[in-house]
This record gives C-alpha cells, sequence and structure tokens, in this order.
C-alpha cells in the first residue's frame, strides 16, 4: 500500500483544480526533473499552444506537396523537417502560424511577390482540405479555441515579406480577406515598407511613406503588424503609427546576441510593452546565443580542412559519417536553458505579459537547441520555466494568452473603425 501520494501525483490532482487553488498548493520546483515533465507535458496538452512563426509552407513548395502526390507528407511523421502532425500532437502545439514567405529577391519582379504569397496560402488551405481531421484553417483567436476543442491543428496565416503587397495598399485589404492575420514588413532587405535588420542601406531612415499607409491599413482591417525582420529605426516609427499593439512573430533578445539588429534591444523591448505588444522567442541557435554563430563557423572550417588533408570530397560516405559525429560532439548547439533565459530576460525587463513563443521552425536548419529540435519538445521548455518557478497561469499566459490579447485588442481596433 502506498504510504503517500508521490509528488507528481499531487502535482496532477492540483492541475485539475482551479488555477488558483494549484498556485496556492503546488511548488513545482520541487520535483524531480522526471516529475516535472510529466507535469509539463499535461500543461502542454491541456493549454493552447500558439507558435508565432513555422516555415511549413515553404518547405512544402521546396517539398513538392501536390494534392495528386504527396510527396511531403505532413499528416504523417516525417524524416526531414521540424514540423509534421504526429510530432505536432506529442509536443502540443495547437496553432502554429504558417509562414507565408516571400524571398527579397522577388522584390524587383512585379507581381511575383503577391503570386507566390497567393499560392503559398493555397498550399496551406489544401492542407486543410485534403487532411480536415488533423488541419483547420483559423482567423481568430475563436477559430482556434474551437480548433482546439476538437481536437484539431489551427493553421492561422501570417504574410513574412510585406513585399507581397507590391506597391498596392488594396493588397492589405485582399490579404485579409486570404485570411492573412498578420504582416512582417520587411524581410532580409529594404522593401517598399521601410528598412530592414539585415540591410545596411538604411533606404528611408525607417518605415517608408507607403509603410505608414500599410500600418494604418493594417490596423483599419485587423492584420497584426509583425516587427520581426525590421531595422531599430522601422521598429520606433511603425511602433508611434501603429493604433494597436504589434507582435514581434519571432524574435528573441539582443543582450545575448550583441550587435544582432535581428533580435530586439531592450529598449525596444520596453516600447513593445508600453505599447502592449508580445514578443515571441525564436529559437534558433544564432538567435538565443552569439557563441553558437562564432562556435559553428570553427566547426565549419575545421571540416574543410579534414575533407582536404585527407583528399576527400564533400559526398564521400566516409566524410559524411565523420563530418555528422564531429557536428554532433562539437557544434556548440544552445540548450533548452538559454531560451528560457530569454524569457526570463523579458519578464525581468517589463513581465510575463509580453512574452510569446515564435520558433522558427522548419527555417532554422539544423541550429537549433538542444532539448528543442522540434514541434514534439514544447514541454522541455515548460519543464524548464516550472523548474525556475513560473506558475501555470505565467506557462499559459506565454503559451496563448498573451498573443491572443494582441490578436483581440487588433480585432477590437479594426471593429471600431467600421
Ligand atoms: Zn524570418
Amino acid at each position: 500500500m502506498k504510504k503517500y501520494l508521490s509528488a507528481v501525483m499531487i502535482a496532477t490532482l492540483a492541475i485539475a483544480c482551479s488555477p488558483k487553488e494549484e498556485e496556492t498548493t503546488v511548488d513545482y520546483t520541487t520535483l524531480s526533473d522526471a516529475e516535472r515533465l510529466e507535469v509539463a507535458k499535461k500543461i502542454a496538452h491541456e493549454t493552447i499552444m500558439v507558435d508565432g512563426h513555422v516555415d511549413l509552407p515553404y518547405r512544402m513548395k521546396v517539398g513538392g506537396f501536390t494534392i495528386q502526390r504527396e510527396i511531403l507528407d505532413v499528416s504523417v511523421r516525417t524524416d526531414g523537417g521540424d514540423f509534421d502532425f504526429p510530432r505536432t500532437k506529442e509536443g502540443g502545439l495547437d496553432a502554429p502560424f504558417m509562414s507565408i514567405y516571400i524571398p527579397a529577391g522577388l522584390q524587383s519582379i512585379p507581381g511575383a511577390s503577391k503570386a507566390l504569397a497567393d499560392s503559398l496560402i493555397m498550399m496551406t488551405e489544401r492542407l486543410t482540405t485534403t487532411f480536415p481531421d488533423k488541419f483547420a484553417m483559423a482567423y481568430s483567436p475563436a477559430d482556434i479555441e474551437a480548433n482546439f476543442e476538437k481536437g484539431i491543428i489551427s493553421l492561422p496565416l501570417g504574410m513574412e515579406n510585406g513585399s507581397g503587397l507590391e506597391d498596392d495598399i488594396a493588397n492589405v485589404e485582399y490579404f485579409y480577406k486570404r485570411g492573412i492575420r498578420y504582416i512582417t514588413l520587411t524581410h532580409g532587405t529594404d522593401n517598399l515598407i521601410g528598412d530592414a535588420s539585415y540591410d545596411t542601406t538604411s533606404t528611408y531612415g525607417g518605415l517608408s511613406e507607403f509603410g505608414e499607409q500599410v500600418v494604418t491599413e493594417m490596423n483599419r482591417v485587423g492584420i497584426m503588424v509583425d516587427l520581426s525582420h525590421v531595422s531599430d529605426n522601422t521598429f520606433r516609427d511603425a511602433l508611434s503609427v501603429s493604433k494597436a499593439p504589434i507582435i514581434a512573430s519571432h524574435s528573441s533578445v539582443r543582450k545575448f546576441t550583441p550587435g544582432f539588429e535581428r533580435n530586439m534591444s531592450d529598449e525596444l523591448i520596453q516600447a513593445m510593452a508600453k505599447n502592449g505588444g508580445v514578443m515571441m522567442i525564436n529559437f534558433g541557435g544564432s538567435f538565443i546565443d552569439s557563441a553558437y554563430a562564432t562556435g559553428t563557423a570553427k566547426v565549419r572550417e575545421h571540416l574543410v580542412n579534414y575533407m582536404v588533408e585527407n583528399n576527400m570530397s564533400r559526398t564521400d560516405s566516409a566524410f559524411e559519417a565523420y563530418a555528422a559525429e564531429y557536428v554532433a560532439s562539437n557544434n556548440p548547439f544552445p540548450t533548452v536553458q538559454r531560451v528560457a533565459d530569454h524569457i526570463d530576460h523579458v519578464k525581468d525587463l517589463v513581465g510575463v505579459e509580453y512574452i510569446g513563443l515564435g520558433s522558427d521552425f522548419d527555417g532554422v536548419g539544423d541550429s537549433l537547441p538542444t532539448g528543442l529540435k522540434d514541434v514534439s519538445m514544447y514541454p522541455n521548455l515548460i519543464a524548464e520555466l516550472l523548474k525556475r518557478g513560473y506558475t501555470r497561469e505565467e506557462i499559459e499566459k506565454i503559451c496563448y494568452k498573451n498573443v491572443f490579447r494582441v490578436w483581440k485588442d487588433v480585432e477590437d481596433y479594426a471593429a471600431s473603425q467600421k
């Protein structure tokens, strides 16, 4: 006969109670790692989890998803990539924003960016019509809640690069009607809307005049303004123009990656919080630790030297085997703890109300941290947050409540303009 309930049983029982009761009864920090992981898995499955940025549509495009021949079929477990239905279910992910990603290289070809956006949207829609018991479109927090109740994965749409609007302000409303619910104003280079973080040209010194119109029109129709990828000046300009809270769909904290403008400085994080927005933390190795970027360059250099010294080519099986092992044991992959460090930093600086998750899965190659390699692994991050004393309520805010708050504010503002 058991003399006492194990800690994990107590924690599990407590979860069945209301969050208020639970917070007074459970100290997750006292559990063992294994017990905490079980609690984390339960929370991941009971809580709606939104991810601000998953690059599946572009991966499907490259992998050739078609209705006749499903070359890349993500309804079943896939060999490569970070996302598929079984792993999404394992990880407790419910609403990954599908990135309608438009490469900056298309910006010089009139019409090409809009055409690609349309085709990626259609491809995502086709996924939901092909597997209606697994995936569904979602155009609002209410849609996500309804799909969650049915156990169906929601696929909300975010357009990564405002170049898809071409030079026509009417396309903002067009893409709202096509289901786009956020637009990342720029991608890798400056576009008609404004300056990008990776581009040093500084075409406008921030947001362009057209960009100001775009932000105002996005507010009017109810599309969230996404400030990942923009330059600091564009970020500040867009914040001052936007009448509704903004998001950063996949950006991390610059403090851990000095000089990397793609991440957010403390000043921008504070400005974002003042605006009531949310920053969704990117998991990519070079986003969460600058030591990764320098370390991985050294690994590459060693491998090139090894190849030359041993008279091998990149495709030799002996070289491939050596490289795989060398990378696995020498690449300085960050860990899930490092991602939690970013969350801690934002929480300490402005509060837990402004944090979300924006993994960039299927978009950052194999740079992902140990313990967060694909969509099945969110519970590892939740377990780490529990270990650091985060409450269930705080974790729910990070998983979906914060981004839902922003999204609803954006919906409300648009409704007030009708
Ligand atoms: Zn991106």
